[in-house]
């Protein structure tokens, strides 16, 4: 038994999965004519409450083509400093948009009205015109904490007002959405794009949905076509993705539990210095000094399970689909040992 805690990202199809991807109905998506991503498509924006949505091979595919359509070359984008369009797009929005980047240092990846009401530029020849706010929820880097739909309705009206726009990166949505309860429907009148990841809590193998007005879609696919991300018969990939949201939202609460649980063991632990909370499928925590990240997971590595470090002296696990209670056992008695 390999336990894999690297990231949510790991899970492989399960029989079910499979069994829809096989006789998934397909066709040319480039000329419309895939009824499986068409309706994937669909699905994703009603459940949002949003005009449309468009199928890609990637987050960050979703997540720069929402920005490229969002903005104009020479403007600034506020993001926190830790956020995945910064942090791990490879410099993503410069390359793609001719944007930069304003970074805030939020709460755990989560930024206020305040943080945007004290960045957005003056009319000024000097600076570049503020026109883009991008929230992550959950935030990856923040260890999986989220935004209640109230904090993100405030942020939204500071947006609205300085005419700015509005961009999700909800890779991890469903996560947020299962511990505050908020409707997925509230959340999608806020923004102009929201990013959904269909590849990782929800563990389909591919693919995410951006989603927007009609018009915004319509310029989003020529763009996803500038970027390479123009697919054919891709429906079998989007029954996998028809198939995670009918399944796999729901479950998601059992992953937020499991992690709960390695946190209680994680507290008992005397090699572990700190914790930081633990709000739904990321756990974060610091090893005390005289252990090194390599030293703890080659241990780790000995008994089979992996994890990430994220930085000096912290490592990563984050649970999912693929991770059951036999592997919660038997990861809590390793770690004791
Ligand atoms: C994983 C992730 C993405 C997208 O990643 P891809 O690997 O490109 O699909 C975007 N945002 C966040 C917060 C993520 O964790």
């Amino acid at each position: 038994m390999i336990i894999d805690l690297r990231s949510d990202t790991v899970t492989k199809p399960t029989k079910g999965m499979l069994e829809a991807m096989w006789s998934a109905e397909v066709g040319d998506d480039v000329f419309s004519e895939d009824p499986s991503i068409n309706k994937l498509e669909q699905k994703a924006a009603d459940i949002f409450g949003m005009e449309a949505g468009l199928y890609c091979p990637s987050g960050t595919m979703t997540n720069q083509t929402a920005i490229k359509v969002l903005t104009q070359p020479q403007q600034e984008v506020i993001c926190d400093v830790q956020a995945h369009i910064y942090k791990y797009e490879a410099g993503g929005m410069a390359f793609n948009s001719g944007v930069t980047p304003r970074l805030i240092n939020g709460d755990r990846g989560r930024l206020s009205p305040q943080d945007i009401i004290d960045n957005i530029n003056p009319e000024n020849t000097h600076f570049a015109p503020t026109s883009l706010v991008a929230l992550e929820n959950t935030s990856n880097r923040g260890g999986g904490s989220y935004y209640s739909l109230k904090q993100i309705s405030d942020i939204h009206q500071v947006v609205r007002n300085n005419c700015l726009k509005f961009h999700l990166d909800g890779a991890r949505i469903f996560n947020a959405l299962t511990e505050t309860g908020d409707s997925p429907k509230d959340l999608g009148q806020l923004f102009d794009t929201i990013s959904v990841c269909l590849s990782k809590g929800l563990g389909a193998p591919v693919g995410s949905v951006l989603l927007a007005s009609k018009e915004n879609i319509q310029k989003a696919k020529r763009i996803r076509k500038v970027f390479g991300g123009g697919m054919r018969q891709a429906g079998f990939m989007a029954a996998a993705g028809i198939y995670a949201l009918d399944n796999n939202i729901t479950r998601l609460k059992e992953d937020h539990k499991r992690a709960k649980q390695i946190e209680a063991a994680l507290k008992q632990l005397s090699f572990v210095e700190s914790i930081m909370p633990v709000d739904t499928n990321i756990l974060i925590f610091r090893l005390i000094p005289s252990i090194t990240n390599d030293e703890f997971l080659t241990k780790l590595a000995a008994n089979n399970i992996k994890a990430a470090a994220t930085a000096k002296q912290t490592i990563r696990f984050v649970t999912h689909l693929d991770f059951n209670d036999d592997m919660l056992t038997e990861l809590i008695r390793v770690l004791k040992k």
